[in-house]
């Protein structure tokens, strides 16, 4: 007789994450998972190929050392204070495994990043949410205590909206949670602050990078989180041993140390950021301030659904996003130019002429 395999309920019970399209057929214009429209650094695929042709034989470094020192020479801290990460998602896993076990609570703002609310289901934990309010700012219920609650993750800047509280709010935030808070800066790069000084005035502060956006190494998986040594201690032990490979090690480790090429990048998004945001803006939408590479677009007459479908029809992709209790918008990421023209030309020709 054949045995039925069993997981356990609180993974059967969920739907699990579900990531941005990602077609693999068809011509498409993507602006939908934020990627970045650029090409990474020539150093970072220089140090891929050369990462290649050597050593691949030998287990990497589980703490991928070459990296922690040369970012902590960008960032002006020590080695200490830094976990590399198979990407992002990786370390805030990691987070949620080392602080939230079976039974407990994490919290997060709504809406933002789904990820989260995931990451407690596959724990067994329980997710509660704190509705942002209409400006996109958090109530000081973020921070109030409850039974049980063991983390708080804030993206910041978030997604959808790519708003972004300033350091001294979210100071006040985590220093009224009774417990620890991770902050997602995977957007950061394109903000105007970020949280990164908040780290040595509080151990219980920790911030998160990504390569995947603002260095445009998405397809490498690689990541960091900055936090005080002691903390670092508690998250190695849950992390896998090599969860960083020898490429993703090489190319993130020549990608931070370009700073120019990530200037250069950051200037040309933003300014198609603000051509992007003011034309929707003249088409009758609402468009939040963006501190990220996206930008978060309502309509209060055309349904953001139909506009995601009929662009999606001309081989164009945009975020279609829906939370309850909130107007359904789109999420376009910033592309280049000639992208962009693409799909403000043919948006403009799905909405009633006004
Ligand atoms: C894209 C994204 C991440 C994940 O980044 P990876 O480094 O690619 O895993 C984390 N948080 C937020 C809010 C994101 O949008």
């Amino acid at each position: 007789m054949t045995q039925s395999f069993k997981a356990r309920p609180s993974i059967a019970r969920m739907r699990g994450y579900v990531p941005g399209e990602q077609p693999r057929g068809g011509k498409f214009i993507k602006l939908n998972t934020n990627e970045n429209p650029y090409p990474p650094s020539p150093a970072a695929i220089r140090a891929i190929e050369a990462a290649a042709t050597q050593g691949l034989q030998r287990y990497p470094d589980p703490l991928a050392t070459v990296f922690r020192e040369r970012a902590a020479d960008v960032f002006g801290i020590d080695p200490d204070w830094i976990l590399c990460g198979n990407g992002s998602d990786d370390l805030l896993t990691i987070v949620t495994r080392t602080f939230v076990g079976e039974g407990e609570c994490l919290r997060y703002p709504r809406p933002s990043y789904v990820l989260y609310s995931t990451l407690a289901e596959i724990q067994g934990a329980a997710a509660e949410s704190v509705d942002f309010r209409p400006d996109w700012t958090l109530s000081p219920e973020f921070s109030s205590s409850s039974d049980n609650l063991r983390l708080g993750f804030l993206a910041n800047p978030n997604s959808p909206s790519g708003t972004c509280l300033s350091p001294e709010e979210v100071l006040r935030l985590a220093e009224r949670l009774p417990c620890p808070l991770l902050v997602d800066e995977a957007y950061v790069d394109f903000a105007e602050t970020n949280c990164l000084d908040l780290v040595r005035q509080n151990e219980r502060i920790m911030v998160s990078r990504s390569l995947s956006k603002s260095y445009a190494l998405a397809g490498l998986r690689f990541g960091f989180l900055v936090a005080q040594p002691q903390v670092i201690v508690e998250l190695s032990k849950v992390k896998d041993s090599y969860n960083c490979d020898a490429l993703s090690i090489a190319g993130a480790t020549a990608a931070i140390g370009d700073q120019a090429w990530l200037a250069e990048n950051r200037r040309k998004i933003l300014h198609t950021r603000s051509r992007l945001a003011e034309k929707l803006g003249s088409f009758g939408f609402q468009v939040t301030d963006s501190q990220a590479n996206f930008v978060w677009a309502t309509h209060d007459t055309a349904s953001a659904h139909t506009l995601y479908e009929r662009l999606k029809e001309k081989h164009i992709l945009v975020r279609y996003m829906s939370y309850t209790g909130w107007q359904e918008g789109l999420r376009v990421s910033v592309g280049t130019d000639e992208q962009i023209d693409a799909f403000l030309h043919i948006l403009q020709s799905l909405l009633p002429a006004t």
